[in-house]
């Protein structure tokens, strides 16, 4: 039977992608959303994959969301904990509900997407957990504190959990995606975007499918051997100049 896969943040950008190259792989994929439902109902009807809603960050309702993906697909094999969100802002400035909404979903969530499915996956002693981290959780970013926090927080969580699982045939890694063109992306001024391309020695914003690709390969059988491990996929720009 084909593997089942979930998609957080699968309806947009990179984890959109992410999810078209997981079907073509394959396997069979539900993709999870939160709020933008039309652009959900855009993408599961040009896709044709199947899409939920829910709130990473919640706890519970991760559990009832990811029971009904597998009532309606099957257990699940490979998760791809890609959600996320920034709430931009000087730390001096910056709120308690800035510091919570970034770190509720791209770092609360790998605790409540992966304890939802870690059990199946090992008594199957077959999983692929894939993490979708960020260049500025390597290096740190102006503005970010709570997002290059959750981000470095992923990379943490993924060596831990690697090392938990190897010896059960589940392996999880983390890609650092530099700037890649999506709405997360778009949203930056124009100015600042030119400066980030100044910075990126391949001279332009990455695709997401280029993200997809590698996340797809890690998801494959012949990518057993390869577990805890940071992929790091940015043109070049952290060893340029971080
Ligand atoms: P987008 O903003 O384009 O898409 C975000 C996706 O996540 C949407 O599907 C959105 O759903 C979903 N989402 C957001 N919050 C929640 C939530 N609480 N529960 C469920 N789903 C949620 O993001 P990108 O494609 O740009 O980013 C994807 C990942 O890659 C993120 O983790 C990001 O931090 C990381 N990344 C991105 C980079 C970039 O340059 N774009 C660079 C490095 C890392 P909805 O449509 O309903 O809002």
């Amino acid at each position: 039977m084909a593997d089942v896969a979930i998609v957080t943040g699968g309806t947009r950008g990179i984890g959109a992608a992410i999810a078209r190259a997981l079907q073509a792989a394959g396997c069979r994929v539900a993709a999870i959303y939160h709020g933008n439902d039309e652009a959900a109902a855009r993408f599961s009807g040009a896709a044709d994959i199947p899409v939920f809603k829910w709130d990473v960050g919640d706890e519970a309702a991760c559990l009832e969301g990811i029971r009904k993906v597998e009532e309606a697909l099957g257990p699940t094999s490979v998760l791809v904990n890609n959600a996320g969100i920034t709430r931009d802002g000087m730390f001096h400035r910056m709120s308690w509900e800035q510091w919570r909404a970034v770190l509720g979903t791209n770092l609360d969530s790998m605790f409540t997407m992966s304890r939802a499915v870690i059990e199946g996956m090992r008594e199957r002693r077959h999983g692929r957990i894939i993490n979708i981290s960020s260049i500025n959780g390597q290096k740190g970013q102006v503005g970010q504190v709570n997002y290059s926090a959750a981000k470095a927080g992923v990379i943490g969580f993924t060596k831990a959990l690697a090392l938990e699982n190897a010896a059960r045939g589940i392996t999880v890694n983390a890609i650092c995606p530099g700037y890649i063109d999506t709405d997360m992306v778009a949203a930056v001024p124009q100015e600042v975007r030119d400066s980030i391309v100044a910075r990126i020695p391949v001279g332009r914003l990455g695709q997401a499918e280029e993200i997809a690709h590698a996340v797809a390969w890690l998801a494959t059988p012949a990518a057993a051997f390869c577990t805890g491990s940071v992929l790091t996929i940015n043109g070049g720009q952290y060893i340029a100049n971080g």
